[in-house]
């Protein structure tokens, strides 16, 4: 008799395991591995779907097995490449079997689909009227206080992702909406789908000879692997901003198609770089299907239906693309590979490139990562020749990198000047406006009034265990290192200067607007943040416009540090570089050089020459000095030692266990037995003397409760202790045990190499 094992298409780790279904002999022809099916689940035969992942041919069951009730139609089966790579995920992962096939399955699409809107909350005040409000409201009205520290960081939320919002909650968003601090307003789903245009054939320019030399070197590499049939091999193309790596991406897909081979482009954000897609789209036209996420659900489905007819050729698209079920895959290409978005904030916990690297293996695609600012683990590998290291150290405009002149917030302070703009970026604008350049602005909000800092030099505290800023907490007013647990009453004099001016850091990209205004009345200003792009397409409105030289001076978040490319831009001013250095996270040091060299690369790319003014307090940290110098390996030097010598990644492997529910001494409770029993089992395998560095926590997360849920983490360090006893041991008390451990109310997940 024929018996299916089905995944139960609901996601609990209690159906986390296949289902035996007979197959009846009507449905033998239409049943396939990988078919998503009707059945019948549980005592009250509930109705239900899932997904066929095995058959097989048994004797006589022991037990009864209820019948398959039929196949569903429109959803195409599961190949057997996307079965391995769920099995493969769910192994790698610890996710739970329709964790792993909601993210490698393409959207489901039944019959009609209907539109729907979505609802969002936004507030309708600025962040620092709010975070008077937010005194201004009596603790007696907890949810009130909870939704508005919600807003203090973000301006819009989408309603379903205030998690557990529940009819308390609603009332106190009502509430809050009433006092006209925040509105719910509706919005059709936003599409951005960039019109496709039929290839136009553009002037081909002629490659310089770091280009053509590259471009070889990976072509020669892709052939030889694809003659051979071996795994393929991967590229880290580190190339500095505008040293033409889009140019060499177009190259090896035409090559790859050349060979009867797709492609796979992965972008940051599609939205964000308009400009690379439009190049795309030129040179391949309607080979291309674009997924990402503003598309509607139509045009995702249209898009998919493309690649599973075998329309599609290349496949551009964020982060979930690398999924898509191309046959014959040859090219992976990753742009920005070192940006975090390539991280999935969703179980399963992956990270594009390692998926990448999975199908390069077992599909023998070639990959190539590249990047003017690769991220320290990448570098890492391509110095080990894990990676082939592919270098571009030159632009291939007229001219090379702009000048970046560092000014000292601190001694602007000193003569008198409080406000975001020093005297040398002013007069710098000034300049730039009177020789019709453009200007952009760049400041970056995240992370501020999370930290304290001394506004007269710069000192920020930090944990001498973990060399990691404390995050300070307002309702405890206590500092808090997020890696070790380690707490400290908040400083009110400077350690190092005496000085009594302990801030919050608090800026906002409004409050910089008013400022140029009054600083420039006559030049013409664009903003660009989430408060002015929330309309559909306005984001591109902004883009256009400031290109089309409608406007002088372009002030922006991190949306204007990617990929864009103006060549009217002659002077670029960094507000804050130091604004991320004080993230609670071992990264904070990439990130900030990253950004700051990625904005610093918006300058000059035209027939000008262009500056780059950047304003900091910490002028003596080497992110910036490095920054500045724009020395990427210059950086990567001295971070690399850092790394090595306070034992993080790329010389550790992290796991984080995250724990979260409503009920504060459950999820607590809950963290402290799973880190007892991780340590016991440790200890029986003769681990003993390593318990205190490799197991950190439980602590509080960084965001220590959302909405209702209190979270709790635990963090693992493999050191001097085998990364795969590591994970197993967690595996066995995590997933294994987790009956034992882990009640209904808590939410565990975990996270290996978190972000
Ligand atoms: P990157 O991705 O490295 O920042 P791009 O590929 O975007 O660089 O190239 C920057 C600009 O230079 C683009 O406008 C591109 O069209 C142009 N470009 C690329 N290669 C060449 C070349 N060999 N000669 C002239 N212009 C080029
Ligand atoms: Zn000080
Ligand atoms: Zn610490």
């Amino acid at each position: 008799m024929e018996v299916a094992k089905v995944i139960i298409d609901q996601n609990s780790h209690h159906t986390d395991r296949p289902f035996d279904y007979k197959i009846p002999g009507e449905l033998r022809e239409a049943v396939k591995v990988g078919s998503r099916v009707q059945v019948t689940f549980g005592k009250g035969h509930k109705k239900m779907e899932g997904y066929v992942l095995g058959v097989k041919d048994i004797e006589k069951p022991r037990y009864t097995i209820k019948n398959l009730q039929g196949v569903v139609q429109n959803v195409p089966p599961l190949s057997e490449l996307q079965i391995d790579m769920i099995l493969w995920m769910k192994k790698t992962y610890l996710c739970t079997y329709m964790e792993a096939i909601s993210a490698v399955a393409p959207p489901k699409a039944y019959g009609n689909i209907k539109e729907k809107k979505d609802v969002y909350v936004r507030r309708k005040i600025s962040s620092e009227k709010l975070e008077s409000q937010l005194e201004k409201t009596p603790n007696n009205a907890k949810r009130q206080r909870e939704i508005l520290q919600y807003f203090l960081e973000e301006e819009e939320l989408l309603l379903k992702s205030l998690p557990g919002i529940k009819s308390l909650y609603k009332n106190a968003v009502n509430a809050l909406e009433k006092k006209g601090i925040l509105e719910v307003i509706e919005k059709e789903k936003a599409s951005k789908l960039l019109s496709m245009k039929s290839p136009s054939n553009p002037p081909r320019v002629p490659l310089t000879t770091e280009q053509k030399k590259a471009l070889e070197t990976m072509k020669e590499g892709f052939q030889q692997t694809q003659q051979n049939g071996v795994k393929g091999k991967t590229y880290l193309l580190h190339g500095v901003t505008g040293s033409g790596k889009t140019e060499l991406y177009l190259g090896l897909i035409e090559k790859a198609l050349e060979m009867g081979k797709t492609a796979i482009v992965l972008v940051p954000e599609i939205s964000l770089t308009p400009q690379t897609m439009e190049r795309f789209t030129a040179r391949f036209g309607e080979a291309i299907a674009l997924i990402h996420s503003s598309l509607t659900l139509k045009e995702r489905y249209h898009e998919w239906e493309k690649i599973q007819q075998g329309k599609a050729k290349i496949v551009i698209g964020a982060r979930s693309a690398i999924f898509a079920n191309l046959e014959n895959l040859g090219m992976i290409v990753v742009d920005e590979e070192h940006e975090y978005t390539y991280k999935s904030e969703q179980n399963p916990k992956y990270h594009a490139i390692e998926i990448a690297k999975y199908r390069s293996e077992k599909e023998g695609a070639q990959v190539i990562l590249g990047s003017a600012t690769p991220s320290v683990e990448s570098y890492y590998r391509g110095e080990k020749g894990i990676y082939e290291l592919i270098s571009l150290d030159r632009r291939v405009t007229k001219h090379q990198l702009p000048q970046v002149e560092m000014v000292d917030m601190r001694e602007e302070l000193d003569v008198g000047n409080l406000s975001m703009i020093s005297g040398s970026l002013k007069s710098q604008i000034e300049e730039n406006l009177k020789n019709r350049g453009q200007t952009i602005l760049f400041l970056n909000r995240r992370g501020f009034s999370t930290f304290l800092s001394c506004k007269k030099c710069g000192y920020v505290e930090k944990c001498q265990d973990c060399d990691i800023t404390m995050t300070y907490h307002l309702p405890s007013d206590e500092l808090i290192c997020h890696y070790c647990g380690k707490k400290k009453k908040p400083i009110t004099e400077c350690p190092d200067c005496g000085s009594t001016t302990i801030k919050h850091f608090g800026y906002g990209t409004q409050k910089l607007e008013k400022n140029i205004e009054n600083l420039f009345p006559q030049a013409r200003i664009l903003r660009m943040d989430v408060d002015t792009t929330t309309e559909k397409g306005a984001h591109e409105k902004v883009l256009n416009a400031f290109k089309n030289r409608e406007a002088d001076i372009l002030i922006g978040t991190q949306m204007i540090s990617k990929g864009l490319d103006f060549p009217g831009v002659t002077l670029v001013g960094i507000i804050a570089a130091d604004s991320i250095l004080n993230l609670p996270d071992f990264r904070a040091s990439e990130r900030t050089f990253q950004l700051l060299t990625q904005v610093a690369g918006r300058a000059g790319r035209g027939e000008d020459l262009g500056s780059v003014v950047l304003q900091t307090y910490k002028p003596e940290h080497y992110s910036i000095e490095e920054a500045i110098k724009q020395d990427y390996v210059g950086f990567y030097k001295r971070e690399i030692g850092l790394r090595e010598a306070f034992e993080y990644p790329p010389f550790t492997a992290l796991y984080l266990v995250n724990l979260m529910g409503e009920d504060e001494d459950k999820v607590y409770n809950t963290a402290i037995k799973i880190s007892k029993g991780i340590r016991y089992i440790l200890k029986n395998e003769g681990h003993s003397d390593c318990l205190e560095e490799c197991i950190l926590g439980p602590n509080p997360s960084v965001i220590t409760k959302i909405n209702k849920n209190y979270r709790y983490r635990i963090l693992l360090k493999n050191i001097n202790i085998d990364k795969q006893l590591l994970k197993k041991v967690l595996k066995y008390v995590c997933i294994n045990k987790r009956k034992q451990f882990v009640p209904d109310e808590v939410n565990l997940s975990i996270d290996f190499n978190p972000y």
